[in-house]
């Protein structure tokens, strides 16, 4: 049995940083609802297509922003996702620290836009702001985390240790993985135990392109992912991470569906749905820690499939 952790980064951007306050209740709607002139898309959506399956998700959702807009929208987002009867998790993006409206640091000097760049303290003090944003906004119990842009390193695993959050699923071997002092030097692809802390690495596999790609939706085609995920289960692997966004069943303008990501994500759910036998689809809540001691190299697709993912692309790319 593998187990799949179908995972959403839940996150709100004004495109800029200028006028954001005049932005925000639109760019709320696109990337939280996404509305289209073919219904919502957005989160909503997602729930129920998963519930639909009786699937569950895991939703990384970013609270930095209430720093700046209040902790209503951050209410409406987890109420969503907790009476949906899925699971919310901590997500932060550390591009809203300057934009608060009461200081998150004692000393905030412009924009840093990854977590990495902040010191041991700092990245715990945010963390800690992040929970308190999540509990006030009604969130259960939070114990898995995952930094914005994947752009995490060891410090960040101590400052969760800190924070009493078990599990991280920062860790990507095609982004800030290798470098982040988790194993240096070896590509990480199933969960490990570090600083007090179980990783739980995104899904990487290499396409016979000569570079590692991560198993996301917009990404990958769906026989892609399907192929990767038999594969994984004959290596007897333990897990298997995939990645997708609040806001990205929609196109690049979001205001319509992206229907190649659409039908890659209901496909998705009732393959998980139909296989019960063989992959399990699960969230961190009441996870026991493991940890792998020997990593197997990345999963790899044959390069016929990435031929064919590139021709799907190829023609979405046309619809954005
Ligand atoms: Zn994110």
């Amino acid at each position: 049995m593998l187990k799949v952790f179908f995972t959403v980064d839940v996150e709100i951007w004004c495109d800029g940083w200028s006028g954001i306050d005049e932005k925000f209740p639109d760019a709320f709607r696109r990337y939280i609802h996404g509305p289209t002139p073919k219904g919502d898309f957005g989160l909503g959506y997602q729930i129920d297509v998963l519930n639909d399956h009786g699937l569950p998700g895991v939703f990384f959702v970013e609270p930095l922003f209430s720093s700046r807009f209040g902790i209503g929208p951050l209410e409406e987002i987890v109420g969503l996702v907790q009476g949906g009867g899925q699971e919310v998790q901590l997500h932060l993006h550390t591009e809203w620290v300057d934009e608060a409206m009461e200081p998150l640091l004692e000393d905030v000097d412009g924009k840093r836009q990854h977590l990495r760049y902040f010191s041991l303290e700092e990245q715990g003090t945010l963390i800690a702001k992040g929970l308190d944003f999540m509990r006030r906004a009604g969130s259960a119990e939070i114990n898995a985390f995952r930094a914005g842009s994947f752009a995490f390193n060891r410090e960040t695993l101590k400052a969760l240790s800190g924070n009493g959050i078990a599990f991280d699923s920062s860790y990507n071997a095609s982004l800030f993985g290798l470098d982040s002092g988790v194993m240096t030097g070896i590509p990480v692809v199933e969960p490990v135990q570090c600083e007090g802390v179980c990783e739980y690495p995104m899904t990487v596999f290499s396409d016979g392109t000569g570079s590692l790609r991560h198993a996301q939706l917009t990404a990958c085609s769906f026989s892609e992912i399907e192929g990767l995920l038999w594969k994984a289960l004959e290596e007897g692997r333990n897990s298997f991470v995939i990645l997708s966004h609040s806001f990205e069943l929609l196109n690049r303008a979001k205001d319509r569906p992206d229907e190649t990501v659409v039908g890659r994500f209901r496909k998705l759910c009732s393959f998980l749905d139909k296989n019960r036998d063989s992959f399990l689809a699960c969230g961190f809540h009441g996870l026991e820690p493991v940890g792998v001691s020997e990593q197997p190299p990345p999963l790899a697709s044959p390069l016929w499939r990435t031929g064919v993912r590139m021709m799907e692309q190829a023609l979405r790319g046309r619809y954005q």
